[in-house]
């Protein structure tokens, strides 16, 4: 077999795998043999360029940029979708459909996602394109980002036809929804407010591999193009989920409309025991000849309606609001309910978000409120019930002090949340700081747990994470339920963390806004904590992706002594306050503030390695030549319109042995 053979076989394993697991939700091959030959493929296609193919799977991984999302034309308009609310609204509906058009009408009927809508192009079985709905007439192009959702097939199988677009939803299914937030709350982030937002948010994202961290899905449902082979909506599912999309088999074909009656009576039960959200059902005219026949408005199609199900909501009486303070020192207030249930699950307690939130709806205690289940996982109030207020209710006054350490809170400018500043004193703080510094995607400290960390700061042991690498199995053996051997274990497991790289320590230290990704940017830009601690405000900003908020936090963090002070002692007992001589070996700064596009076949270096020394030397890789590109690298068989597009914008182009010599 010859390098071709090899790399196409590689792909069309690869491609099948994914496909069973991500679409058929059926795995066939371990995590662990799917990277290996991942990794097989990745190295087969660094050592030959000339094999480079825009859908292969190794692609999923993301890595380019997009600094600017080009807009783009819809071929076919993607129309709005007209909304109906009741059986008398649906029943309306028939009503003018049969005015327009002859015979028996059936309808498909199928949920509606609620996601972010997309339009995907393929040519001669090629994922070719991917574009946003835009403003329905154009949208911006994602295609990069697109590819690395791993249910959307950049090759189709089958009998597909030569060119279509096919439109479907990008969803963020709950339980990585979730997943996501709890990373946020650990970094001391806000969490997303819902699913919808984020998948849709997901989209625009300028790095493709933040993109491929989320997990993300694609629900389609509609195929438009021209002469295509099908004759109705219902069998254009099956046809698109024989070519290898992701249709969710929930779609059913009515045969009149008490039966898609039926399909909404049962959906508006049932649909929270489905993993995405859904917040409707659609209706469309089953057969294409009749939806051609009827056509669209201004707006939507005739052919098509959406039933919106009713948010569920619920009165309950509001019992008590309480405060919660986080270890940033965000204040929460939280209602706390008389028990109610609501889609399915038993709610006792509501978000209040902040201040304002409840001064808007003027809530107060002993109110019936409404309580909302919606596209949030966490229920809100949604507005009070003023005839059933107490007679003798007064407004709520927020807190003006801590709950926990009684200190005056605070509210920032531009801040929507209270915050208590007495970040060294307030003990929800302190445990929190440390709780979070322990945790496994920061110091990942074996043998500590949460309620220990509690414990221990409650007898005065520690005050502070730095204070972790001072105890001793004697001191913390006559804590309640410390064996000694778990004594050991504890011990044994911070002196382990001290092998935690810089970029994690960085992480671990509970900076705000420093969540895992701006941590890494951090260190491998200041490479030590000292360089970091320096940097002004201005600095911080210069640095990719570093936004004055993130700024302003580091600034704040490193302005203060006790932090100072508690890194002087983390340094002290060896904790990695600087990224590795592995990690540094071959680092420059040589192309600071360079940004280079590379295109066609090297020689002397493959494709990647040489978008990696430009990283290493501080330069920034593009996918897209614009104004800001300072050079394309050029090898064999660079596409004739880049050149152009170069040589239109006056950016200079370099061969291999130039942009080497560069570096030398
Ligand atoms: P709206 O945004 O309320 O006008 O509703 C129209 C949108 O519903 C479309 O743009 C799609 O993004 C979305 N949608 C979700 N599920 C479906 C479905 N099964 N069929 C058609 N559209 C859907
Ligand atoms: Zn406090």
């Amino acid at each position: 077999m010859n390098v071709e053979q090899q790399i196409n076989l590689l792909r069309e394993e690869l491609r099948k795998h994914n496909y069973n697991y991500y679409v058929l939700d059926n795995a066939t091959i371990s995590d662990y043999e799917f990277d290996i030959k991942l990794k097989q493929l990745q190295q087969l296609e660094d050592a030959y360029p000339e094999f480079y193919d825009t859908n292969s799977p190794t692609l999923r991984v993301g890595g380019e940029i997009t600094k600017n999302f080009n807009t783009v034309k819809h071929d076919f308009r993607m129309y709005s979708l007209a909304n109906s609310y009741s059986k008398e609204d649906l029943e309306d509906w028939e009503t003018r459909i049969k005015k327009l058009v002859d015979g028996d009408v059936e309808y498909t009927c199928e949920l509606k996602y609620d996601g972010a809508s997309i339009s995907l192009t393929y040519e001669n079985g090629n994922l070719l394109r991917a574009v946003t709905r835009g403003d329905g007439y154009q949208g911006d192009e994602v295609t990069t980002n697109i590819k690395t959702i791993n249910s959307i097939p950049l090759k189709l199988k089958g009998d597909y036809p030569p060119r279509f677009d096919i439109r479907g939803e990008i969803v963020l299914p709950f339980e990585g929804f979730n997943k996501m937030n709890e990373e946020r709350m650990e970094a001391g982030e806000e969490p997303y407010r819902n699913p919808r937002n984020t998948a849709s948010g997901s989209l625009k994202l300028q790095d493709s591999s933040e993109v491929a961290k989320r997990p993300l899905d694609c629900l389609l449902y509609h195929i438009v193009g021209e002469k295509l082979p099908i004759e109705t909506q219902f069998e254009s599912l099956e046809k698109a989920r024989n070519w290898g999309f992701k249709v969710p088999e929930i779609a059913k074909l009515a045969k009149n409309i008490s039966e898609v009656f039926e399909f909404i009576e049962y959906w508006d039960e049932h649909r929270h025991e489905l993993p995405y959200e859904t917040d409707g059902v659609v209706v469309k005219v089953n057969s294409l000849y009749q939806q051609e026949e009827l056509g669209y408005t201004a707006k939507a199609p005739r052919w098509a309606i959406a039933y919106k199900f009713k948010a569920e909501q619920e009165a309950t009486v509001l019992n008590e609001i309480t405060y919660q303070v986080g270890r940033t020192g965000a204040i929460t207030p939280v209602a706390n309910l008389e028990p109610v249930e609501l889609a399915g699950t038993i709610v006792k307690r509501a978000s209040l978000h902040n201040a304002d939130q409840i001064e808007k709806l003027d809530i107060r205690v002993g109110d019936t409120v409404f309580v909302e289940k919606g596209g949030e996982i966490i229920p809100k109030i949604v507005g009070v019930d003023l005839d059933k207020r107490p007679i003798n209710s007064t407004p709520t006054k927020y807190i003006t002090h801590c709950p926990e350490c009684q200190t005056e809170l605070v509210r920032q400018e531009g801040d929507a949340k209270h915050f208590c500043p007495n970040a060294d004193g307030c003990p929800p703080q302190i445990i929190g700081r440390i709780q979070h510094f322990i945790s496994r995607k920061a110091m990942d400290i074996d043998g500590l747990g949460s309620e220990t960390v509690a414990l221990l700061v409650e007898n005065n042991l520690i005050k502070n994470y730095s204070d972790l690498y001072e105890l001793t199995v004697e001191q913390i053996l006559p804590l309640e339920r410390m064996a000694e051997k778990s004594a050991e274990n504890l011990i044994a497991g911070v002196e382990a963390s001290k092998i935690i790289p810089f970029d994690r320590v960085l992480f671990a230290l509970g900076i705000r806004y420093v969540g895992e990704t701006v941590a890494r940017k951090l260190a491998k830009h200041y490479k030590n904590i000292d360089a970091l601690a320096n940097a002004s405000e201005e600095q911080l900003i210069n640095v990719d992706e570093i936004g004055d908020v993130i700024a302003k936090s580091v600034i704040e963090f490193f302005s203060s002594e006790e932090n100072r002070n508690t890194i002087q002692r983390l340094k002290s007992f060896g904790i990695k306050l600087e990224i590795s001589e592995e990690e540094l070996a071959g680092q420059t700064n040589k192309l600071e503030g360079e940004t280079f596009v590379v295109s066609g076949v090297f020689h002397k270096v493959s494709r990647n390695e040489l978008k990696q020394l430009i990283e290493k030397n501080g330069g920034k890789v593009s996918s897209s030549i614009s104004k800001k590109t300072s050079y394309v690298v050029a090898g064999d068989k660079m596409g004739p319109s880049k050149r152009a597009k170069a040589e239109g914008l006056g950016v200079p182009i370099i061969s291999e042995d130039d942009f080497l010599l560069m570096i030398s």
